[in-house]
């Protein structure tokens, strides 16, 4: 039985991946300053605890496990990574969290150890043309993200490289671009664009209007969660290749087309109201060369299929609040 550490168990994917683990029969022990929020962990241990801190790493006790995940992160949509506001925590909390799980995958001869790391690392330049992105893994240097976040990111997997050179912690390191899926934070200002839009749509009557931030032509791309957590497994399986190397769909959307594919799910015709708010790059998309290659990996189904998903569980977690909320008036009178 394989003893696997999860760091970021209590976030989206690390939630997700947790449960593909222990289906897979691997002792799990997660760690993360919350639980996930919509469903009980599959963890066979979870420790609530701040991977700023050395105390919290100490106590973890991971020894001779076989395989670290680390998706902690001080993480958002574009709302929270591109304002401007937070980049100083961003830069500091991952950091830290990135420093410490190098030092003691190292102290714990860790078998192997993954990172997440994003798509945010590639240069501002090479995404200015929203039908033309250039995301291909080796365009990455000269650096020049968009955010704080990327550049973060961009450190990050500089640190596990070093550390796997010099310190033989054996890192692979992947780039995701756009995870969504049910049990994903769907409001609140952290909520990314799928998840934001699905509650727009849900949330607004036949006929009327849902806004979105700028003119709805920039472009990205679009994972669902479960391709994403099998891309994972590939490369932690992997012998002889240990990346970075994108984890992302390659069917670009524009934002404003990702509402219509929503729209079209729902059974809905609204109108689009454009209003400013935090962007990023204009155009971006994976490029899935390298990994078909190296791991014969693509996602196996389009992303309307991943986009129903995630709409229903929106309906339904909107529908189940409307009952708490109706629950907790009569209470009060
Ligand atoms: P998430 O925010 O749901 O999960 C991150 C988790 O890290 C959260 O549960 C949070 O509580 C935890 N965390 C933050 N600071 C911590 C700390 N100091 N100590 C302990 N735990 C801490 O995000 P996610 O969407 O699941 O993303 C997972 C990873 O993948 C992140 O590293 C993120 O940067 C990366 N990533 C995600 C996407 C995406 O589209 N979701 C895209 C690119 C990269």
């Amino acid at each position: 039985m394989k003893k696997i550490l999860v760091c970021g168990a209590g976030g989206f994917i690390g939630h997700h991946l947790v449960k593909r683990l222990k289906s897979e029969g691997s002792f799990v022990i997660g760690v993360d300053l919350k639980y996930p929020e919509f469903n009980q962990t599959a963890a066979d241990k979870f420790v609530i605890g701040d991977l700023r801190m050395p105390e919290t790493w100490q106590k973890l006790e991971c020894d001779g496990f076989d395989e670290m995940y680390q998706l902690a992160a001080d993480m958002g949509g574009a709302g929270y990574l591109f304002s401007g506001k937070y980049d100083a925590d961003i830069l500091h909390n991952s950091a830290m969290i990135n420093l410490y799980a190098c030092e003691y995958a190292a102290r714990w001869k860790m078998g192997k150890v993954f990172y997440a790391s994003s798509a945010c690392v590639y240069p501002v330049e090479n995404q200015e043309d929203p039908n033309n992105p250039n995301c291909k893994e080796d365009s990455v240097y000269p650096a020049h993200p968009d955010s704080d976040y990327g550049f973060e990111k961009l450190f990050s997997e500089r640190v596990y490289q070093a550390f796997s050179r010099e310190y033989g912690i054996k890192a692979k390191i992947a780039r995701f671009h756009g995870i969504f899926g049910p049990e994903g934070t769907y409001t609140g200002g952290k909520e990314k664009a799928p998840a934001a839009i699905a509650r727009k749509v849900a949330e607004a009557p036949d006929g009327g209007t849902i806004e979105i931030w700028g003119d709805g032509k920039q472009t990205r791309s679009f994972l669902y969660v479960d391709q994403c957590v099998e891309a994972v497994m590939r490369l932690m399986a992997s012998q002889d290749f240990d990346g970075p190397v994108n984890i992302g769909s390659e069917e670009m959307v524009s934002i404003n087309q990702l509402a219509e594919i929503t729209m079209e799910i729902a059974g809905k015709k609204l109108s689009i109201k454009h209003i400013e708010g935090p962007l990023g790059v204009r155009g971006r998309n994976s490029d899935n060369t390298l990994i078909r290659q190296k791991l014969g990996w693509a996602p196996d189904a389009p992303l309307k299929d991943g986009m129903k998903k995630t709409y229903d569980w929106v309906v339904n977690q909107l529908s189940s609040q409307k009952v708490k909320t109706a629950e907790g008036s009569k209470t009060a009178v």
